[in-house]
């Protein structure tokens, strides 16, 4: 998928946000939903999406939007440093496949690192869903 193209109604996370697909939500506000990620390159990847947004990549998303989904990002990142104590954190997004783009609504991952913990590979191995929930459940009590 290239830069450019038009927004699929049928893509995973909109499936999510209409309730269509499961996941383990970390935090909610108007404006972002924030949730683990299936695939973790890491112990609690969290992915933080805009709720009311048809854009695919950072590029489409109307500039208003942006501000109050990293507002959503800045939350959910201190709330996995405080669950989690990581060493450091990832904050990063990706445009287009050749970028290493697999979703096509916007999004943003939360990764926290560890020191001499190596970061998995980008939609390896998928996570087992309770594990999940107990970690959503650990970093949604630490949002302030
Ligand atoms: P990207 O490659 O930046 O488009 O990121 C998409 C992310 O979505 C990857 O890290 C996948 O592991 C993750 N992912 C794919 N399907 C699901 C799902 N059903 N629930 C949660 N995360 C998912």
């Amino acid at each position: 998928m290239s830069l450019d193209g038009t927004y699929d109604d049928g893509n995973i996370f909109a499936k999510i946000l209409r309730g269509d697909m499961p996941a383990a939500r970390v935090f909610e506000d108007d404006h972002v939903f924030a949730f683990m990620d299936a695939f973790p390159q890491a112990r609690g990847h969290v992915l933080v999406i805009p709720k009311h947004s048809r854009a695919r990549n950072l590029l489409d998303e109307e500039p208003e939007r942006l501000a109050t989904l990293m507002q959503g990002v800045q939350r959910v990142t201190r709330a996995v440093r405080a669950a989690l104590s990581p060493d450091g954190i990832v904050v990063t997004q990706f445009n287009g496949a050749p970028a290493g783009q697999t979703v096509y609504h916007l999004h943003v991952h939360v990764i926290p690192r560890w020191e001499g913990v190596a970061l998995g590979r980008h939609g390896a191995g998928m996570a087992d869903p309770e594990e999940l929930k107990a970690l959503a459940a650990q970093i949604a009590a630490q949002i302030s």
